[in-house]
């Protein structure tokens, strides 16, 4: 097991500084730009792709690295630059450890290159569980999967809701009912392959923030998918569900919300998403409050910005202690007996939504406009309280861990 630090090797500091550099000179300039148009920003993309941020090689490099600080590191410069491109960059990521994680090795090779695409065509790739009445509580998802044995094909039909690439995407990653006794353990994930039949994009939504980053309802009527793609394969399936069978029937089991479990690993690293904004708009904040004069001396003089940059600083800095904490235990296969992944979320992107705050009330009235980062870095933090798993989510999880009771 690697020792915990909070030094990154000579390697991690080339790999961060590479990063920092294409977040200031590529996604930071354009951040403005497809935040007013709502559009997914293709060229940055390719542009990421043909430096080689945007693959699966380089998060693989990230996520084994062995001191766990690959993936944090590389979401807090990303997401300096700008959430929403940033979203638009890692959100790929979520479909394609969605096949990492329960997929074979066949349907890893097959799918994942078509998820990226190259250089010169760059795809994108979704992954959808959440629906209009299944957010927090993914027991009530009612996308249903029905095996149709005669033709080895999976008959999916739903409506998917809030899909990070949703309708865009060359390669959906679909979670749908297959047992709707067994609540959460009845779900299955299905590959929607390009150009299937049946899927398409439903409304796409119009968003505080994160605005480049296309969001958007999937409708899934009739799909038809091989049996090959079901994520993971049908023995295994068949045996998953039987063992969950089993499990009700001696009424042992008590049956988790996966929303609240599932995403349990991968939260520290929308951690460092929140880490990246709060990190930029403090940076604004701090430049703004040594230069602008007023009563003839920078505000920073007055201790009622420079104790609030000093909280800002603070906060941040605890903020990133608890998402490498938790990356580093992830990696290095440590449970997290004190949800220690839903700490540093929660503790992050509440900080996030703060310190942003707290950055435009130290530009005054430059802060409110669109004229500075800070106004969009504060609507692009409120994102983080909210997806993959909301705060109040996060406490339960928490106070659940540490107490053994069904707290609700
Ligand atoms: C921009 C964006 C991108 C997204 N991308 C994806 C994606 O790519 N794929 C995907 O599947 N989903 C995605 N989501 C969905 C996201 O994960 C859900 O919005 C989130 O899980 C919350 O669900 P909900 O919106 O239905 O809120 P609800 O579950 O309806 O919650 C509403 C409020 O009630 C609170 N609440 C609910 N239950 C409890 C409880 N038990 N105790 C205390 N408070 C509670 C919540 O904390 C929240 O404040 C995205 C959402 C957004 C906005």
């Amino acid at each position: 097991m690697a020792e915990f630090t909070m030094e990154l090797n000579d390697e991690q500091k080339e790999v961060r500084d590479w990063l920092h550099g294409f977040a200031a000179d590529v996604i930071r300039p354009a951040a403005a730009e497809w935040d007013e148009r709502e559009e997914t920003p293709w060229p940055v993309i390719q542009e990421a792709a043909k430096v080689g941020i945007y693959s699966l090689d380089f998060y693989a490099q990230q996520y084994f690295d062995a001191s766990g600080l690959g993936i944090p590191m590389a979401m807090e410069e990303l997401f300096w630059g700008d959430a929403g491109i940033a979203l638009s960059i890692v959100g790929t990521g979520l479909a394609a450890v969605g096949v990492l994680a329960n997929g074979t090795e066949e349907q890893i090779g097959t799918w994942i290159p078509q998820m990226y695409g190259d250089a010169n065509d760059v795809k994108v790739a979704a992954f959808c569980s959440s629906e209009p009445d299944a957010g927090s509580d993914v027991a009530s998802m009612r996308t249903r999967a029905v095996y149709d044995e005669a033709k080895d094909e999976w008959v999916i039909n739903g409506t998917k809701t809030w899909a990070t690439n949703g309708g865009i995407a060359n390669v959906h990653v679909v979670v749908a009912v297959v047992d709707p006794e067994l609540g959460s353990k009845g779900h299955a994930s299905f590959i929607i392959p390009p150009g299937t039949p049946g899927c398409s994009q439903g409304q796409k939504f119009k968003k505080h923030g994160i605005r480049a980053s296309h969001t958007a309802e999937v409708v899934l009527d009739g799909v038809r998918v091989p049996g090959s793609c079901l994520l993971g394969g049908k023995e295994k399936l068949d045996e998953r569900l039987a063992r969950a069978r089993e499990k009700a029937k001696q009424g042992g089991e008590r049956v988790k919300n996966a929303a609240m479990a599932t995403f349990e690993a991968s939260r520290p690293a929308v951690g460092a998403m929140a880490v990246g904004t709060a990190r930029a708009a403090y940076e604004v904040a701090l430049d703004y409050a040594t230069t602008r004069q007023q009563f003839g001396r920078p505000i920073i003089d007055n201790q009622g910005v420079a104790f609030q940059l000093a909280d800002m600083r603070t906060q941040i800095d605890a903020a990133r202690l608890l998402v490498w904490r938790a990356s580093w235990m992830a990696i290095n296969g440590k449970p997290f007996t004190a949800a220690e992944g839903s700490m540093s979320k929660l503790f992050a992107s509440e900080t996030a939504k703060k310190v942003t705050a707290q950055a435009i009330q130290i530009l005054g009235g430059n802060g409110y406009t669109r004229e500075y980062p800070v106004e969009r870095m504060h609507r692009d933090a409120a994102i983080y309280t909210i997806f993959e798993g909301t705060s109040e989510i996060q406490r339960l999880v928490i106070a659940r861990t540490l107490s053994g009771m069904p707290i609700r």
